[in-house]
């Protein structure tokens, strides 16, 4: 997994004690998967045992009719003046927000 490498290197050989991701839920990345095999993945490597943290980002679309930005509903792409929305990049984040290692 890209992040657990992208961790070991900003921790630059320290042991990571924690890790903070942020998950657009638009990226195509599941934060339950990643839950799921942290713990598994990060066996072996600085990040293992660290803590993680999984911040979500809920996907914003922009209305074609109103122009407002909404929060997209499950299955809808639908404003509230029944206008259809486009999405924005609200929602696609997928980064390390931070990282805590031993001192
Ligand atoms: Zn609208």
């Amino acid at each position: 997994m890209d992040i657990i490498e992208a961790a070991a290197k900003y921790a630059g050989g320290a042991k990571v004690t924690k890790i903070a991701l942020v998950i657009g839920e638009a990226s195509g990345v599941a934060a339950e998967s990643i839950e799921l095999y942290f713990d598994i993945i990060a066996e072996d490597t600085p990040c293992a045992g660290a803590e993680l943290t999984i911040e979500t980002v809920r996907q914003k679309m922009k209305c074609l009719r109103c122009d407002a930005t909404f929060e997209r509903k499950p299955f809808s792409f639908e404003c509230v003046c029944g206008g259809e929305g486009a999405p924005t990049e609200a929602g696609k984040e997928f980064y390390i927000k931070y990282i805590e290692v031993e001192e």
